[in-house]
């Protein structure tokens, strides 16, 4: 299995056409800015920082990958901002992020972090839209969950995951809190499960 500790900051790109040879198996986290994913990185690996490389001056708006084994990557995607974001920048999220999404051919999972007080935003029903024609599995962490009482929680859970069958049959819903430790073992489960899954779907190519 894929330990999701051994992970190592590669490349940052700001350009589909400078993309990495795409090669093994790819999980990409996606969200709304501060939603919680730079975190959700940092708690899956267990490491204090390593996902804040992306919120780095001039790395902000790129794709950034993290190795976690052979030909296996994280893949940080830019946060979408705030309504306020200025049309230029907004206009690059989406080339950027609607062409990795829908082209990348090792992609085997999307991790979609939402705010468990603010879920399923105009941008996480964009992101269903990308992925639709390609049926990449999307598995939604509702982040900061310790912020929810018990019971808003569990309905959260209930009405996200009520709307989620409608919109994208092919996605799964848990709750999440980096700071509390909330669903990191089930998370990881995913996150390694599509790793490994690519590994058995596709063997590597004779002298690769
Ligand atoms: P990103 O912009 O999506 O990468 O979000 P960050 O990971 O940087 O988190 C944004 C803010 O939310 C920071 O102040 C974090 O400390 C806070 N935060 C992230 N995850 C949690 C969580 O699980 N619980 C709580 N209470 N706060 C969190």
């Amino acid at each position: 299995m894929t330990t999701l500790r051994n992970i190592e900051f590669v490349t940052t790109v700001a350009d589909t056409r400078a993309l990495p040879p795409a090669r093994g198996a790819e999980v990409a986290f996606v969200g709304r800015s501060n939603a919680g994913k730079s975190s959700a990185i940092n708690a899956l690996a267990q490491r204090k920082r390593m996902a804040f490389v992306s919120k780095t001056p001039g790395r902000t708006q790129h794709i950034n990958f993290f190795r976690v084994g052979e030909n296996r990557y994280l893949v940080d995607l830019p946060g979408y901002g705030y309504a306020a974001v200025p049309a230029a920048a907004r206009a690059h999220w989406n080339v950027l992020i609607g062409g990795y999404v829908q082209t990348r051919t090792c992609l085997r999972g999307v991790v979609l972090i939402m705010d468990a007080r603010r879920p399923l935003t105009e941008l996480d029903r964009q992101l269903f839209k990308w992925l639709e024609p390609t049926g990449t599995p999307v598995h939604v962490l509702l982040s900061k969950s310790d912020k929810l009482s018990h019971s808003q929680a569990g309905a959260t859970l209930r009405n996200v995951s009520a709307v989620l069958q409608s919109v994208y049959a092919n996605s799964s819903v848990q709750l999440f809190s980096s700071t509390r430790k909330i669903g990191l073992v089930e998370a990881a489960a995913k996150v390694q499960h599509w790793l490994a899954d690519g590994r058995n779907k596709k063997p590597p190519v004779k002298g690769e």
